[in-house]
This record gives structure tokens, sequence and C-alpha cells, in this order.
């Protein structure tokens, strides 16, 4: 286990046993899902992260193109479309807040606990396993939050 210390966490990871979790994972939870909204996200995915988030998930291990879901949580003033996700990594949070944003309630200041990395992405990490993918079963995990304002790019309906 590595520990990594990052902005308000501590985390101890284990990016080569993470590495091969991912290896095993065939397919993203925005593609198994097939809905709209999470067609969406696929087709706009390149650019849902800075490069500062891209470095952090190769850190960890975590391949970036199979995110364990999205949910999406409303189209904005802007137009832009608000997203939540998750990555699962094997690890622990050592220091820090442990509270998953999805935990919190719609309409509410649910996503307190993430840090901005610019262009409207946030992310965060949890203690949350709820939607970590089976080949993470019996390992210790920690889930990576992130929120993004992405376009709407989708032939199917533009959802409010
Ligand atoms: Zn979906």
């Amino acid at each position: 286990m590595l520990s990594f210390d990052f902005d308000k966490w501590t985390i101890r990871s284990d990016p080569d046993l993470t590495r091969e979790v991912y290896a095993s994972i065939d397919t993203s939870g925005a593609e198994l899902c097939g809905c709209e909204e999470c067609f969406n996200f696929a087709a706009v995915r390149h650019l849902v992260y800075t490069p500062e988030i891209l470095n952090l998930l190769d850190w960890f291990g975590v391949d970036p193109l199979l995110e364990s879901g999205v949910r999406h949580r409303g189209r904005l003033d802007s137009g832009l479309h608000l997203y939540s996700g998750w990555f699962h990594l094997v690890g622990e949070i050592t220091a820090g807040p442990l509270t998953p944003v999805a935990a919190a309630r719609e309409g509410e200041k649910s996503i307190v606990s993430l840090i901005p990395s610019g262009d409207g992405l946030q992310f965060g990490f949890s203690t949350a396993r709820g939607n970590a993918p089976d080949e993470f079963f019996g390992l210790p995990v920690v889930q990576f939050e992130f929120c993004a304002e992405l376009p709407w790019v989708s032939n199917g309906p533009e959802p409010a």
C-alpha cells in the first residue's frame, strides 16, 4: 500500500492490485446501463477529465475509460448537464471526509466535500462501495467521485 496526501484526504492505495482489477473489467458502468443519459456521458467522456484528474487516476491504477457508473443530475441554466460519477480503487481513506456525495439529498449542498479541478469539474473521495463493480468484491475499496458539467451530444431527446 502507498500513502497519498491530497488536499484534505490521506489515501492508502494499492495501484498494482487496482490495475489488476481494472484489467478484468470489460465494460464501463455507463455502457452497462445503456440509458440515453449514460450514452451521452460515454460520448463526451473525452471532455470530462482534466490532466490533473487523469494523472491522479493513473497514479491510483484506475482506467479512466471504465468508470463504475454515472448519474445524470439535471440540465443547468448554462445548457450543460450536471453528472456525478464514480470510480473505485483498492485502498482506504486514513484521514479526511468519508461521506459519499451520493448520500446527500437532491437540491442541498451535496458536493461540499468535493474540490474543484477546473471547467466545472469537482472531485473527492468517500468510503461508499455500493456502486463498486463485482470485481472489487472482498477488497478494501475507496470511491473516487466526481461532478462534471457536460454538453448534450446524443441524438436522443435532451432531458431537463
Ligand atoms: Zn444510465
